[in-house]
């Protein structure tokens, strides 16, 4: 009797606290994700193996060391394009919270987040949630360098605000919000087919619904998100509103956190508490994080144990892991150094892309309308999931690596060169007179790789354009980071130059390979590719001591026209022959912009209706 009263009076009191705190179904949802596709959970493992043995490396480490000076992060901070998909009800009926999110308090909560990763979050209205400065002591926040930024250009390269609002009338919605465990209201996938989720190598996805499974409540369950080694489908953060209006509410930068590759620092213990993890070798169990030691969930534990007391699961001291935010609890106000360096890893390992994204640059009137393809890959006659198809493709700025077609939701074609204005490495320019290098690695069985320019640009591929061909190459086999095979080419002299042109790259476990139609188990890829005509030399003075027409002073990075007329309107180009800026000076002087690196320029303006080039050096 004594013992079920303890353990009613327990679980009150566990029911209590906990109402007060968030929580997160990470946990679940990637055992759900799992469990659909085990695939996934074998790319997790061994994509974190991968980390383990690259963070054990002396490169790793010596950069480690770079980064962190006098305990504070001296590296990079990476910015992350993001879309929030505001799920609204304007049904009339049940639950409206979504609705009443304005952009203002959106960006409030994404600035605060930032705030908290950069370990500078003061909260407006409970100074213990602000963040411990930041610092690697077990009294300091380490720097998570990242920074969510919203979109300013859609994947169509229009303007947007990066906020997205949807009314969804599936039934259920209004009164029960997305459903997770329950029976009632649409599932995210549901959800998806109204807000459809943006490409995830160029945006990091986020969901906001109303409620999960009819709950609606400022605290519990408040949201979930996909490991970076998901597929892109279960890349992404599905959060409840009230998560954005609560100024000490640390759910976004627990769950993009998630994203990262951070695990809870009780992974494997009960997430109510009262049980300590295992953590016998810290790089493999657990949350694989060194520097958060040994705990239990601090869910229900109020007020916060301090670093003064003892961790019933080390029997010393508290080293900080009960303030840290992958945790559960009353005061989550830390990330640790061990952390950053796993996100780090494990986010550039399998989701680099997003720190190329352009999706948060503001859109430019760049040339980049393509001519489409007039045919393309129509499937697969065996979908089994053999490795295959392109993993990585580099050639001058495009350097892309993916999965090929190993996953369940993986796709037979994929066209990076019509969203190319969303990543920088998706689209470069090449000369048109010199041998350039196209990188294609596979792995697995033995390939065919083939990849084709459209030099002509009329959306077909003719056997003359084929510009690489390896003929049922060895892949590797399924461990390590596959072969990477080198093609060289040169464009033929009447390509069309300048213009943004169609770049097909496909690998196959196939003898035979066609540029369309089907395949057996691979993938292509398009790229966006200029060819760009080079100057021709001889039409270029170079800016001497013995001219008297033009000067280049590199001190006061300033061109004169010594005849004092104007310039007028002028261009800039690299030796490539690329425009890299374009102006109009109404004087005899040209002020050149800071951001010039030092190199080769060539200047070209009219005089008196004739078309002058001159080549610099700054
Ligand atoms: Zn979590």
């Amino acid at each position: 009797m004594r013992k079920i009263l303890l353990l009613l009076f327990a679980l009150f009191f566990v029911g209590v606290n906990m109402n007060a705190q968030e929580t997160c179904g990470f946990e679940q949802a990637q055992k759900e994700l799992e469990r659909k596709n085990p695939k996934l959970k074998q790319q997790r493992l061994r994509v974190e193996e991968q980390v383990r043995q690259e963070m054990q490396s002396a490169a790793f480490m010596q950069r480690v060391a770079q980064l962190s000076q006098n305990a504070q992060y001296k590296g990079e901070i990476y910015e992350i394009p993001v879309v929030v998909h505001v799920i609204e009800n304007r049904t009339g009926t049940g639950n409206t919270s979504t609705n009443q999110l304005t952009d203002a308090q959106i960006q409030t909560w994404i600035d605060n987040t930032n705030k908290m990763y950069a370990g500078t979050y003061q909260s407006p209205n409970d100074p213990n949630k602000s963040f411990l400065p930041a610092g690697d002591g077990i009294d300091n926040s380490a720097v998570i360098p990242f920074k969510l930024v919203l979109a300013k250009r859609d994947q169509n390269c229009q303007q947007t605000t990066g906020i997205i609002r949807y009314n969804c009338t599936l039934p259920g919605y209004a009164e029960y919000g997305m459903k997770r465990s329950g029976s009632n209201g649409p599932s995210e996938d549901d959800i998806k087919g109204v807000a459809k989720q943006w490409n995830a190598s160029a945006y990091y996805n986020m969901y906001i619904v109303t409620g999960f499974d009819g709950d609606f409540k400022s605290y519990g369950s408040m949201g979930y998100a996909g490991f970076p080694t998901n597929s892109d489908a279960g890349y992404r953060t599905v959060m409840r509103a009230p998560v954005v209006t609560n100024p000490n509410s640390t759910t976004l930068a627990h769950e993009f956190g998630h994203s990262l590759g951070l695990y809870h620092p009780f992974k494997g213990a009960n997430p109510l508490g009262n049980e300590c993890t295992v953590n016998n070798d810290c790089k493999k169990d657990n949350d694989k994080v060194c520097d958060t030691e040994s705990c239990q969930s601090v869910l229900s534990v109020n007020p916060v144990p301090t670093n003064q007391e003892i961790n019933p699961c080390t029997g010393q001291n508290y080293q900080g892991v009960q303030y840290n935010v992958m945790n559960y609890g009353h005061r989550l106000v830390k990330f640790t150094p061990g952390q950053r360096e796993r996100a780090l890893a494990m986010f550039m390992a399998s989701r680099k892309s997003l720190t190329t994204s352009l999706g948060a640059k503001p859109v430019e009137n760049n040339n980049t309308q393509i001519t489409a393809a007039t045919c393309n890959i129509t499937g697969l006659r065996e979908s089994k999931n053999f490795q295959s198809g392109p993993i990585k493709v580099v050639l001058g700025s495009i350097n892309n690596p993916s999965s090929g077609y190993n996953l369940n939701d993986a796709v037979s074609y994929i066209d990076y060169a019509s969203n190319s204005c969303l990543n920088s490495s998706f689209s470069t320019d090449i000369p048109n007179d010199t041998e350039s290098t196209l990188k294609v690695t596979i792995k697995g069985n033995s390939q065919t790789i083939k990849a084709w320019i459209d030099y002509n640009n009329n959306g077909t591929f003719e056997d003359t354009e084929m510009v690489a061909e390896e003929n049922y190459v060895s892949g590797g086999g399924f461990g390590g980071n596959g072969t990477e095979y080198s093609l060289k080419f040169t464009p033929p002299a009447d390509v069309t130059f300048n213009t943004p042109l169609r770049m097909r790259v496909a690998a196959d476990m196939s003898r035979t390979l066609s540029p369309c139609g089907e395949y057996r188990c691979g993938q292509a890829e398009d790229y966006l590719v200029k060819i760009i005509k080079k100057e021709n030399p001889t039409d270029i003075k170079e800016i001497n001591k013995n001219d008297n027409f033009v000067s280049y002073n590199s001190k006061s990075n300033q061109l004169r026209l010594l005849n004092n007329s104007t310039f007028g309107e002028y261009k800039i180009y690299n030796m490539l022959g690329r425009e890299i800026y374009q102006g109009n000076s109404n004087s005899n002087v040209i002020s050149l912009n800071k951001s010039f690196v030092k190199g080769v320029y060539i200047l070209r303006f009219e005089q008196k209706g004739k078309a002058i080039s001159y080549k610099f050096l700054k």
